[in-house]
């Protein structure tokens, strides 16, 4: 494992290839420090008599202790523990702590790398070339990012059918060094401060579709590969240094300029029904971190409530109370699919283990229709303050502070600073810079909802509740495989 220092001090020997507000961007930039706080911390944690059971584990491969983001789950008890290792460091970074995705896309390729050999009959090699690089990846504590969203054009064609088939990353070439892939994937949280690029496909492919079902993973630095960015890191203090203006989030877009990508970096290419089931299974893998991140931000969601609520004197009010419920219900049911879906997981032929596609799902949707509402209940108990609340300087300068401290008292024995320092917190997660990526996030994170849906539907034993129907209803049952 490594620490911290030299993670950044790994990135800044990469070739520069981000771009932000019309700069080459150094990769130790100021404000990528920030937005990297998430990544940092998951290499400190390692070492923290605190949190270092949850924070590392065991390679199946080598032996060696590594950072849990680095390793594939071989055990009921290793997702449990990733689940609450997610809840943990989410609560806190106050926002996303990113590294998750590195983790879930190489969970997924364990499986289909092996299951790719199996259907081969030994032809290929995929799955010994992904524990070379997954070898490499544990010892040297590397970073991934998941390069999975297509831009994807026309909504309702397939990935061949449009009119520009580089809207859905492919393989443009085959050679002796390997494969040559063109194409641009959104959404690539960590992209500017990750070690590798690690890509699958993001939907459902049909036969038509082998150039497009290609798995791999890059450095991030790689020629032709090209990142435009985009942060959001919260308003730095002035009056009220916090933990939470330390934390931020960035995402690129990632474009993929006839990249070469060398034959020993190729996990899956040329089979779109096992390329469709990476896709599938990092969304599983991610959806299965939400159940550990989403609670953690419904506990800072309810928190924060509970603390305005308390500075406020409404502690006791019912509506308060009936409020705050919902939030724990949400928090605790979500944390709970993560829980059964790892109780109920399965082992696939790689070893890894495949979290319950059900529970996976039904948590993550739950926190997903929940999560405006939870901003709901806090701005609700907040009032209008977080929004019109004055900049930090008049809170520096003592001449305002008086009036600000006389005029912006609650219950008279919280004291102001105290009082400020809660509404300031309400401020930045309802109104701060990282609050829509937060809100968007909880929509669509993992997948969008109507692939939750998917997922369930196609995975859910309907048959089986409608012979239950059938039974009560006086109809022949039919012939079912009971869940
Ligand atoms: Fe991890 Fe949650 Fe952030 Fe995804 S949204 S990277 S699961 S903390």
């Amino acid at each position: 494992m490594i620490t911290s220092h030299e993670f950044v001090e790994r990135l800044k020997s990469m070739k520069p290839n981000c771009y932000m507000h019309g700069q080459l961007l150094k990769r130790d930039d100021p404000r990528m420090m920030v937005s990297m706080k998430d990544i940092l911390m998951t290499f400190d944690v390692a070492s923290d008599p605190q949190y270092k059971d949850l924070a590392t584990a065991t390679s199946h491969l080598s032996g060696k202790t590594i950072n849990r983001f680095t390793h594939v789950h071989q055990t009921v008890d290793d997702l449990l523990k990733k689940q609450r290792m997610t809840r943990e460091l989410s609560r806190l970074s106050g926002t996303c702590i990113q590294r998750c995705m590195g983790i879930d896309m190489i969970n997924g390729l364990s499986i289909i790398t092996k299951e790719a050999d199996d259907k081969n009959g030994g032809k290929t090699e995929y799955h010994e070339r992904f524990k070379a690089f997954l070898k490499d990846f544990q010892d040297k504590d590397k970073v991934g990012a998941a390069a999975q969203t297509d831009v994807k054009g026309d909504r309702v064609l397939r990935p061949h059918e449009q009119a520009d088939p580089d809207l859905y990353m492919r393989v443009v070439e085959r050679n002796a060094k390997g494969v040559v892939v063109r194409g641009c994937k959104v959404h690539t949280t960590v992209g500017p401060y990750c070690d590798e690029l690690v890509v699958t496909p993001c939907r459902s492919l049909t036969k038509d579709e082998g150039d497009w079902s290609i798995c791999f993973s890059i450095p991030a630095d790689t020629p032709g590969v090209h990142m435009l960015i985009e942060a959001a890191n919260p308003t730095p203090r002035k009056a009220f240094p916090a933990e939470m203006e330390k934390h931020g989030i960035a995402h690129s877009v990632t474009i993929f300029d006839n990249v070469l990508v060398p034959w020993d970096r190729v996990f899956l290419d040329n089979d779109p029904q096992l390329g469709s089931r990476a896709a599938l299974l990092f969304a599983l893998y991610h959806r299965h971190s939400y159940t550990g991140c989403k609670p953690a931000y419904t506990d800072i969601l309810m928190g924060t409530t509970a603390l305005i609520a308390e500075v406020s004197g409404i502690e006791k009010q019912q509506h308060y109370r009936h409020k705050l419920a919902e939030m724990i219900s949400v928090a605790e049911l979500v944390f709970a699919s993560g829980i059964a879906s790892a109780y109920t997981a399965t082992k696939a032929s790689s070893g890894t283990m495949i979290p319950d596609v059900i529970f996976c799902n039904v948590g993550r949707k739950h926190a997903g229709v929940n999560i405006y509402h939870e901003y709901d209940i806090l701005c609700d108990i907040c009032g209008g303050q977080p929004q019109t609340m004055p900049y930090e300087e008049e809170y520096a300068d003592p001449k305002w502070r008086a009036y600000l401290d006389k005029y912006f008292m609650r219950k008279a024995d919280v004291d102001p600073e105290t009082v400020h320092r809660a509404f300031r917190l309400a401020q930045d997660i309802l109104a701060g810079p990282v609050t829509s990526n937060m809100q968007i996030a909880g929509v669509h994170g993992g997948g969008s909802p109507i692939m939750e849906d998917i997922a369930i539907f196609a995975n859910y034993p309907i048959e089986d509740k409608k012979n239950i129907a059938r039974r009560l209803a006086g109809i022949p049952q039919k012939d079912t495989k009971q869940k």
